[in-house]
């Protein structure tokens, strides 16, 4: 790339402000060159046909238009399909482009990796790499757009990474597949954080104004299971954990999920399936069972059909919405907890 030399201006990692700065142009400028870099797909400055040559000219030389490399594409029979992409400095993530009845949902990263070193994910495996920048989150699902030229309607924070390690930057791509002026415009509605229970991003999203959704990945009833499935659990153990989420659902007057991952033998018996109701009654919360998704590196199994619903029907007399989630992209290891990065 010849303009590298000039250590050239990413037009995606530019907030409306920061684009403002670097055109010294009318702010309804910036929002041009916005709506052509994350609504029309543009690639290059040359088809921004309402923006003058010279102005274009100017943008060729000192600016550039980043997109994450595909590097692989693996569809599942159930219509799920898994994106692996290579980012400016070489790392690698994963996207999960996911149909299902009216919704186009993708499921983006937000970290390269994942520190946390949950005993039955995947992705721990990899290790940490980095943080993602918002723009790197924001083009993901820019990209699988692209790629399935179908409508976004959702999207889950639920790929690789710990949502609430990278704070910042990702409430900051929340917003931007949020807007409609020169942004994704997904309702605030559609869009889903996942947490693994930290707490302070769960008391500093209490605070957002926006309508995000926010779901916790619970997925065990007591400290000890849920420290040995999820270290994490260690720095912010079950009751404090539930403190911030009522907390929060005061806050925002909203409802969360808890994600429920059933492991065979190990957080699937009728103890936990009742303490999970009076959890969930506890906290305005609907509840989402994920039966586990088995991989070869790791020793959980997925429990039978038949134990899902028993779980599920102890759940019946605490009044509580739950669902089972029947993971999509199973047989292409791109289901919750199954994202590695392999290339
Ligand atoms: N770190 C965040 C975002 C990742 S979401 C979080 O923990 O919420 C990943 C979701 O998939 C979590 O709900 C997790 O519990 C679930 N998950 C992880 N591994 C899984 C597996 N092998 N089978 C089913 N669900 C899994």
């Amino acid at each position: 790339m010849e303009n590298q030399k000039y250590s050239p201006f990413n037009i995606k990692a530019a907030t409306p402000g920061k684009l403002k700065e670097f055109l010294k142009d009318k702010p309804f400028r910036a929002y041009q060159i916005l709506k052509w870099v994350w609504q029309k797909d543009a690639k290059d400055f040359s088809c921004m046909t309402d923006i003058s040559k010279s102005l274009r000219e100017r943008l060729s030389e000192e600016a550039f238009i980043p997109t994450h490399r595909l590097i692989r594409k693996v569809a599942s029979s159930d219509g799920a399909i898994k994106f692996l992409f290579e980012l400016l400095d070489g790392e690698k993530i994963e996207s999960v482009f996911i149909p299902e009845g009216d919704r186009r949902t993708v499921c983006v990263s937000t970290q390269a990796g994942c520190p946390l070193r949950c005993a039955f994910c995947r992705t721990g495996l990899m290790g940490f790499k980095r943080n993602l920048e918002w723009w790197e989150i924001v083009e993901q699902v820019r990209a699988v757009r692209e790629e399935v030229k179908e409508r976004i309607t959702n999207v889950v924070f639920m790929g690789m990474g710990e949502p609430f390690l990278n704070y910042d930057q990702v409430l900051n791509a929340l917003r931007m597949l949020n807007n409609v002026n020169y942004g994704l415009g997904i309702g605030a509605r559609k869009l889903t954080v996942s947490t693994a229970g930290i707490i302070p991003g769960i008391l500093k999203f209490a605070e957002v104004k926006e309508q995000f959704k926010l779901a916790i990945s619970l997925n065990a009833t007591t400290d000890e299971v849920r420290s040995y499935l999820m270290p994490i659990n260690k720095t912010y153990p079950l009751e404090p954990l539930f403190r911030a989420l009522r907390h929060y659902c005061a806050r925002k007057r909203k409802r969360i999920t808890f994600e429920y991952v059933l492991i065979k033998g190990v957080n699937d018996t009728d103890e936990d399936a009742k303490r999970l109701g009076r959890i969930a009654r506890s906290i305005p919360s609907k509840i989402n069972l994920i039966p586990y998704n088995p991989c070869d590196e790791l020793p959980f199994e997925e429990p039978d059909d038949r134990d899902v619903q028993r779980f599920y029907e102890l759940l019946y007399p605490f009044n509580v919405t739950v669902t089972i989630r029947w993971s999509k992209g199973r047989e292409i290891k791109a289901a919750c907890g199954q994202l590695l990065a392999e290339s």
